[in-house]
């Protein structure tokens, strides 16, 4: 049996929300088994924990690391992250069905994926993803898109009767399973070309499951306010839990729209529907290059997709469709990715200047983009204000999400720095968000959110989930230009009572524990 371990004469926030104390924590058979003051046991190890906040591990409510987490990557571990929600966005990474490669193809965009993975069903997944000795744990949502290209492939509109079935079939097993509930993905197809009938199918099942539905909803720019309406619609009359993902006016002439979108949240909530939101501490999006389609243009996959372009009057007409329906300047979109050596100069560039340097309009440099590379390239967004961001970020119905996902280029600084520099903010900036309220944003309301059961707060009996760190120092340098550069001022991360990160792995690369 482990040792039982204390952190001593921390500065304990619990994820309530509550005030801070100073107190000891007792950790024994992976729960935290007591805490304040107590009589120490004689053999325990212990971590001082001085000047030091000891705070619940980070739950990451909204990330994209559904294979990373499995090879034991710690970008999130050593920003004090215990646990992450996976299968955002309508992608998750399994079921596959008799769609094994069409489901790699629709989601290794946003899932940076390689030629073998896949998994039948929420269990098999879970059960990789929830192993003890990896170092953060995953939990998931089922897919919409990838329930859908398991049951139909990559066809938009409305499925068969029985192919609805069996997609109502397919959420319905996932959530019995352990899928903590469902995600769509609306500006992504093949979910986009959804009918309404089957979303609200989907909710009603949701509903009574009791699970919750987190939406990447259909438009965050010119029509932010109709997207949501969409949502709360579903929700009502579905009755299912509501978290609306990412949320953010896009562009310059929409920034208004964020206080009416979040009035309409807020007068929601006061007639009874369970509706939140989240956001990324960052004014820049990222995503897949293909997004910036008409949606339909992918109906059949990138194959079908290239030959559309190959069409000059189709190509003529996506490219007028696209423009109307973009809302940032094409110097607030970057390349951050792309498959091929030619083009790996392009990473960092702007579309404006891409579309400079190869003396076309940036539009037509997406399309040449999508062709040379086969659709594979990744884009950061600049798309919302500073103002509006720290509205959101310090809005009480928010959590705090790194949307992180891995590229093969220029990963956003979200990746690695989310939750340290939201500590900063928070630090830095108490009269607009408290310390104990910005922790409450990714320990003990994301745990509500998702249904997590003795997770999010430091509590006697609950997981002994921890995260430590040096108040004076703590923030995440990683920026835009340099977006690989790991936290500062993380102490110690504890997992299910097991020391994962600490001031001993980094004095002994070997990682065995051990006082300093
Ligand atoms: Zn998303």
């Amino acid at each position: 049996m482990a040792r039982d371990l204390v952190l001593a004469q921390g500065t304990l926030i619990d994820g309530t929300g509550g005030e801070a104390v100073t107190g000891d924590l007792l950790v024994r058979d992976g729960l935290i088994a007591a805490m304040g003051s107590f009589e120490l046991p004689a053999e325990a190890e212990n971590i001082d924990c001085h000047g030091l906040i000891v705070a619940p591990g980070f739950i990451d409510l909204h990330s994209h690391s559904d294979l990373h987490v499995l090879e034991g990557r710690r970008e999130k571990l050593l920003q004090g992250v215990t646990t992450e929600v996976v299968g955002n966005c309508g992608f998750s990474a399994f079921p596959c069905g008799h769609h094994r490669e069409e489901l790699r193809s629709f989601a290794n965009g946003i899932l940076c994926g390689g030629s073998t993975w896949g998994w039948n069903s929420a269990r098999s997944y879970l059960q990789a993803s929830t192993q003890a000795d990896l170092p953060v744990l995953a939990e998931s949502l089922a897919g919409h898109g990838s329930m859908r290209v398991a049951v139909a492939g990559m066809v938009q509109g409305p499925l068969a009767p029985a192919q609805l079935e069996q997609l109502i079939a397919t959420l319905d097993e996932a959530l019995a399973d352990g899928a903590v509930g469902f995600s769509t993905g609306l500006m992504y197809a093949p979910g986009s070309g959804a009918p309404r009938e089957e979303l609200l199918a989907l909710c009603k099942v949701v509903a009574r499951r009791n699970k919750i539905h987190c939406t990447h909803m259909r438009n965050y720019g010119f029509h932010l306010l109709e997207a949501i309406d969409e949502q709360l619609r579903l929700a009502e009359e579905s009755g299912c839990r509501l978290q609306i993902s990412h949320l953010q006016a896009v562009g310059k002439a929409n920034r208004t729209l964020n206080a009416r979108a979040l009035e309409r949240v807020e007068a929601a909530r006061q007639r009874g529907i369970d509706v939140a939101f989240d956001c990324y501490p960052y004014i820049a999006g990222s995503t897949v290059m293909t997004q910036l389609l008409p949606q339909p243009a992918l109906a059949g996959g990138i194959e079908a997709l290239l030959a559309r372009l190959a069409d000059p009057d189709l190509r003529a007409n996506l490219a007028a469709q696209a423009v109307r329906s973009i809302a940032n300047g094409w110097d607030e979109l970057l390349v951050s990715a792309v498959a091929s050596a030619k083009n790996a100069r392009c990473v960092g560039m702007s579309l404006q200047a891409i579309g400079l340097e190869r003396g076309v309009d940036p539009m037509e440099a997406v399309f040449q983009l999508i062709e040379e590379e086969r659709g594979k390239v990744n884009i950061l967004e600049f798309n919302q204000s500073e103002e509006n961001l720290r509205v959101n970020l310090a809005h009480p119905l928010s959590c705090i999400i790194s949307d992180g996902f891995y590229v093969q280029g220029r990963p956003h600084p979200r990746l690695h720095g989310t939750f340290p520099s939201f500590l900063r903010r928070s630090l830095d900036d108490p009269q607009w968000l408290p310390l104990p309220a910005a922790i409450h944003k990714i320990t003990g309301k994301p745990a509500e959110r998702m249904g997590l059961r003795k997770k999010g707060l430091l509590r006697v009996g609950y997981t002994a989930d921890i995260a430590v760190f040096d108040p004076m120092q703590v923030a995440g340098p990683a920026s835009y230009e340099e977006p690989e550069q790991s936290p500062v001022g993380i102490r110690e991360v504890i997992r299910a009572g097991v020391r994962r990160f600490g001031a001993h792995n980094q004095a002994m690369p070997s990682g065995s524990v051990r006082l300093q």
